[in-house]
């Protein structure tokens, strides 16, 4: 067969080809665009070889903090399609983390919203490596800031050339993106992923029995371009000449569920805290949503009553799939095999609450305390991943040697596995809870609540405990109607049918909200210490 490379530059190539007329609607902060592949191809041209004015050369570091439009789509196409490598930074971090990757990376030029200016000018003084700040902004004239030198967006994109050519001069195996993922302590960790990696992902993407992102769907990422690439939909879909609608900055439930209605939009992707809002707005508002065909959650358990909730009560199919950033993202897609079909609802809905299974081009192994696991659904191992889109070291990090050890990478998440192959997450292992010798689950405990009538969130950690060493207390955040309605007995006598007596939460903490991470995730770390402080411990 012949050698030919996988490169993110011929994605776009494709969609100016044979999709020019498909549309990309993107939402920024004054208006709504709807540029078609042809345009959104010549603005990449241009912005190519802009970039090569700017100095910009094979294998330096452009970085974006930007929310997600058209624009940053053409930034996602320009560097990686001139050899460059794109680097997407979460706009969410605290300053100093910001500084730290932008450094470590050594970002040359930097993307900027309008919005997010004032960080980088804050921080502009401790950046070492960039020669260049580009403003991705509507307006005619650049906004007021110190940053120099400040450059327009639209005013580079004039002087640029539209036939502009992607480099052919690329090894598959050569970096086209990165981005930077939290650690529970220490400095973010930089993943690199290949053009390759990215190619044969979106690939993943397209196949029936994953996302089946194709060119008569309608998608709308609303996991942030900055997370994970927006699990790598944009590059799927536009390779796949699907309509994008990209739902910018500082989006509320009601903007979601309006673009839901107004684009006919058949399938988007994020995290569950994202559906529990848009889960709100559609149980308040009037909307129609019957051009879903797939919600995509991911990036944290997705709670069983979130599933059942969009599925039964809205028919809106809903699927839990799981990844990292390490791994591009996607890794396991929840859905019930053809024999499965004839499961009661209930179990159907049990099933589809696990993560799921390996999507076909991946290999995984479970690692206990005494080797491999049995395929059971009851033992617990830490999940090991292998692949083409599977990073295979942290940038520069000697946290590597932890991570990655004889060709695997070690996920830091603990699994069941049943007999079908089907993945559980039971829990991270930092969160898992060690109590009187054996492990509690939080995971399982945190949903089994949430599928309580009367609970919007819950999140169980770990207090010490002099007897049994660790034990759960349960966070629980109530529906505005049920509030001071509840107590803590209701909530235990809810879950005493679903555990054994020693998995029960020693206390309930009722809070007006569950601290969350960048993105959106359960900041267990400060819960454990908001806790501990409440026991005054
Ligand atoms: P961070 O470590 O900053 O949360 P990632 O966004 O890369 O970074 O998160 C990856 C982790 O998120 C996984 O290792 C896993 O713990 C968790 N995760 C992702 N998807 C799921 C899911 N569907 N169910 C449970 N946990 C998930």
């Amino acid at each position: 067969m012949m050698q030919v490379p996988l490169t993110v530059g011929s994605i776009l190539e494709h969609a100016e080809t044979f999709f020019s007329k498909k549309e990309v609607i993107s939402q920024t902060h004054d208006k709504l665009h709807r540029l078609n592949y042809g345009e959104i191809g010549q603005r990449t041209r241009r912005l190519m070889s802009v970039l090569h004015e700017l100095g910009i050369q094979k294998g330096d570091r452009v970085g974006t903090l930007a929310w997600n439009h058209h624009r940053h789509l053409e930034v996602y196409f320009a560097a990686p399609g001139m050899g460059a490598v794109l680097h997407t930074i979460n706009i969410r971090l605290s300053p100093e983390h910001v500084i730290y990757i932008i450094n470590h990376a050594e970002d040359k030029v930097l993307f900027i919203d309008e919005d997010i200016l004032p960080l980088i000018e804050k921080i502009q003084d401790h950046l070492t490596t960039v020669e260049a700040f580009v403003v991705m902004t509507d307006k005619a004239e650049l906004p007021e800031s110190n940053l120099t030198p400040l450059y327009s967006y639209e005013e580079l994109l004039i002087t640029g050339d539209p036939s502009h050519s992607f480099t052919t001069d690329i090894n598959e195996n050569e970096p086209a993106g990165m981005c930077y993922t939290s650690a529970t302590t220490g400095n973010p960790k930089g993943v690199v992923y290949s053009h390759r990696g990215i190619v044969l992902h979106s690939y993943a993407l397209g196949l029936a029995d994953t996302a089946a992102i194709s060119e008569s769907d309608v998608s709308m990422p609303v996991v942030p371009q900055f997370h994970v690439n927006a699990w790598g939909t944009p590059f799927a879909c536009t390779w796949f000449g699907t309509t994008q609608v990209m739902p910018g900055p500082r989006f509320t439930p009601k903007r979601l569920a309006e673009f839901i209605e107004r684009f006919h939009v058949t399938i988007t992707a994020g995290v569950p805290t994202i559906w529990l809002g848009l889960l709100r707005e559609i149980e308040q508002g009037d909307y129609d949503l019957s051009s879903l065909r797939a919600v995509l959650c991911g990036g944290s358990a997705a709670p069983l009553g979130l599933i059942k909730a969009f599925e039964q009560k809205h028919n809106i199919p809903f699927y839990h799939a799981y990844g990292a950033t390490e791994t591009t993202p996607l890794v396991t897609l929840s859905r019930l095999k053809s024999y499965q079909q004839n499961f009661s609802d209930e179990e159907k809905l049990k099933e589809r609450a696990r993560q799921g299974i390996l999507v076909p081009g991946l290999e995984m192994k479970v690692v206990g305390d005494h080797g491999e696991i049995e395929w059971n659904g009851q033992e617990m191992g830490e999940l090991l991943l292998r692949g083409p889109w599977i990073a295979s070291e942290y940038y520069k990090d000697v946290r590597t040697e932890q991570a990655f050890v004889d060709g695997w990478f070690h996920t830091g998440d603990v699994v069941t596995v049943d007999e079908e192959g089907t993945i559980q997450i039971v829990d991270r292992t930092k969160d898992l809870i060690k109590s009187g010798g054996e492990w509690i689950s939080s995971v399982e405990i945190e949903n089994a609540i949430m599928t309580h009538h009367a609970v919007f969130e819950a999140s169980v950690v770990a207090i010490p405990d002099a007897e049994w060493q660790e034990r759960p207390i349960a966070c629980v955040v109530l529906h505005e109607d049920f509030v001071d309605k509840i107590n803590k007995e209701d909530i235990l006598e809810f879950l005493k049918p679903q555990f054994a007596k020693w998995w029960l939460p020693d206390d309930v903490l009722f809070m007006n909200e569950i601290p969350k991470t960048s993105v959106g995730k359960f900041l267990k770390r400060q819960l454990r210490e908001e806790v501990k402080e409440h026991f005054s411990i």
